[in-house]
C-alpha cells in the first residue's frame, strides 16, 4: 500500500484566493503535500497558468467549487467548467457525475457564532462579519462524499474583533473538529450507501497584508487538515495516470483525513481481517467468527471505534486489535490529549 498526502480545496487568484499556480505549488512542496486540489469558484481558469499534473514534485488536480449562492459542491475529475444551477443543487451534483467526476458537499453546516454589542459593531467596521455558506438542501442524492472537516470554517466560526489576534497567533487553539451535525450527516448517509469523508482547507491565503501570520499563508494551511489516500500501486510520474489514482482512491473511500498540525498522521492504518482476507477502508466484508478489527496509530493516542454513528469502544495506545461481534458501518477516530486528530473512512461489515 502506498500513502500520499493531499491538500484539498484551494482557491487561487482566479477566484477569491490570492496565489498563482506557481505560488500554490511552491507552498504545497514546502508543506510536504504530495498532491493538491485547486477548486476555484465556478471556474477552472488556473489552467491558463499550467495544466493539471506534475509540477515540481507536486501532483496538481484542477477541479471546481461549483458555487451557487448556497450548496457549494467541490468537484474533481471534470474537464468542462460547470455553470452552477442556482435553483437545483441536485442538478450540479448530476452535472459533475455526467462528466465522470466526483464531488463533495462543501462545508455543509458552516456557521458563525454571533457577536453582540460593540464587538458586533466593530466586526462590521473591520470586515469580520463574515458570511458563511452552509447547505440549504440536504435532501440531495448521488453525491460522492462530504467535506467532513474543513480548516477555514472550523477556524472562522469563533473569530471576532475581540479575539482576532488570538486566532491569528495561535490558530490551532480554535480548531475543534468536525461538528456533531456533520458527523451525523455522514454516518446517516453511510448507513444507506457508501459516502466518502474527506478533510479540506478552503485555503484562500487572504488577506495578504496579514501574510506574516501563519493562518493567512497557503504553506501553513496545507500542513493542517489533509486527506491521505492509500493506493494499491505507487505513483508512476505520469500525470494522467496519477491523477486517476487520486480520483479513484477518493471515489472509493480509500483515504483518511487528519489535522497534521496535531501530529503527523502518516502511517495510520485501519483494516479488518476476516476469513483470511484483509479489508481496507472503502471495502465491504461479511461478518465471520474470526472477524477482527485493527488500528495502527503513528503515535500514542485515544482510539475510538464508531459503529453506525455510535462509539463502541474507546481505548488508549498506539494500536488496537479486537474481535468484531456485530455488523455495521465501522470507522475510527483518534485524538491526542482531547484534540481531534484522525478520522478514517468506513469499512462496511454485513
Ligand atoms: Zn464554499
Ligand atoms: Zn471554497
Amino acid at each position: 500500500m502506498f500513502e500520499y498526502i493531499g491538500a484539498v480545496h484551494i482557491h487561487s487568484h482566479c477566484s477569491d484566493g490570492s496565489g498563482s499556480l506557481r505560488q500554490i505549488v511552491r507552498a504545497a512542496r514546502l508543506a510536504g503535500a504530495d498532491f493538491i486540489v485547486i477548486s476555484d469558484h465556478n471556474n477552472m481558469s488556473i489552467r491558463k497558468e499550467g495544466s493539471s499534473g506534475w509540477h515540481d514534485g507536486v501532483l496538481v488536480l484542477i477541479g471546481e467549487e461549483v458555487s451557487p449562492h448556497y450548496n457549494h459542491y467541490m468537484a474533481i475529475g471534470i474537464e468542462e467548467e460547470i455553470v452552477p444551477n442556482q435553483e437545483s443543487a441536485q442538478a450540479n451534483i448530476d452535472a459533475v457525475a455526467r462528466q465522470g467526476g466526483i464531488g463533495f458537499l462543501a462545508h455543509p453546516f458552516a456557521f458563525r457564532r454571533r457577536s453582540n454589542g460593540w464587538v458586533a459593531r466593530l466586526d462590521r467596521l473591520i470586515g469580520l462579519d463574515v458570511t458563511v455558506y452552509p447547505w440549504r438542501d440536504l435532501h440531495v442524492k448521488r453525491f460522492d462524499g462530504i467535506e467532513v472537516w474543513q480548516y477555514m470554517y472550523d477556524w472562522v466560526k469563533s473569530v471576532n474583533s475581540f479575539n482576532i489576534f488570538a486566532h491569528v497567533l495561535a490558530p490551532e487553539r480554535f480548531i475543534t473538529g468536525p461538528t456533531a451535525e456533520t458527523l451525523k450527516l455522514w454516518d446517516e448517509a453511510n448507513a444507506r450507501r457508501k459516502v466518502v469523508g474527506i478533510g479540506t482547507l478552503d485555503a484562500h491565503a487572504k488577506p495578504r497584508v496579514l501574510g506574516m501570520f501563519p493562518i493567512c499563508s497557503y504553506r501553513y494551511l496545507m500542513g493542517t487538515i489533509r486527506t491521505h489516500i492509500i493506493c494499491p500501486e505507487p505513483f508512476t510520474g505520469e500525470s494522467m495516470a496519477d491523477e486517476r489514482s487520486v480520483i479513484e482512491a477518493l471515489r472509493y473511500g480509500s483515504c483518511f483525513f487528519a489535522n497534521d498540525r496535531v501530529a503527523d498522521s502518516s502511517g495510520f492504518r485501519f483494516y479488518i481481517k476476516s476469513g483470511g482476507v484483509t479489508y481496507q477502508m472503502g471495502d465491504k466484508c461479511a461478518l465471520a467468527d474470526d472477524t477482527e478489527l485493527c488500528v495502527i496509530l503513528p503515535r500514542d493516542g485515544e482510539i475510538r471505534v464508531i459503529r453506525d454513528g455510535a462509539p463502541v469502544s474507546v481505548t488508549h495506545g498506539e494500536s488496537l486489535c479486537r474481535n468484531v461481534r456485530a455488523g455495521g458501518v465501522l470507522r475510527v477516530e483518534a485524538r491526542i490529549k482531547g484534540k481531534p486528530w484522525i478520522f478514517s473512512n468506513a469499512i462496511h461489515v454485513t
